[in-house]
């Protein structure tokens, strides 16, 4: 099991497997938030928030909602809404430890002109 947490432990999110791939995405948001994604399965991924829920944020077309720790500020997931007809969360991946993501392959997704 790996856990990705937020800097003061509120959220921690567990997951089994590693994806192979980190996608840095240059998208209004995404490159503000400087996140690196690992993309998972609602199914796949354990959330946990132990002192307060997330915070949320979505913008344009509302398809997916940005979460982040309401005590230390860490963007550390994004979720896909019911109505997008998507099942995915998005871990940011420097919630994990630095020598879990080092040699992961990186992706670099062009999200700013889509
Ligand atoms: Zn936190």
């Amino acid at each position: 099991m790996l856990t990705a947490q937020c800097h003061c432990g509120n959220v921690q999110i567990e997951v089994k497997i590693l994806a192979d791939t980190l996608t840095q995405c240059n998208c209004s948001i995404c490159r503000r938030l400087s996140a690196q994604w690992l993309y998972y399965r609602s199914a796949e991924v354990k959330i946990d928030c132990f002192r307060e829920k997330t915070r949320n944020y979505e913008w344009g077309d509302k398809c997916i909602s940005f979460h982040h720790c309401p005590v230390c500020g860490c963007a550390t997931h994004y979720t896909s809404m019911p109505d997008s007809g998507l099942d995915r969360i998005a871990i940011n991946a420097n919630m994990l430890a630095p020598h879990l993501i080092k040699n992961l392959k990186i992706r670099r997704f062009n999200g700013a002109d889509m």
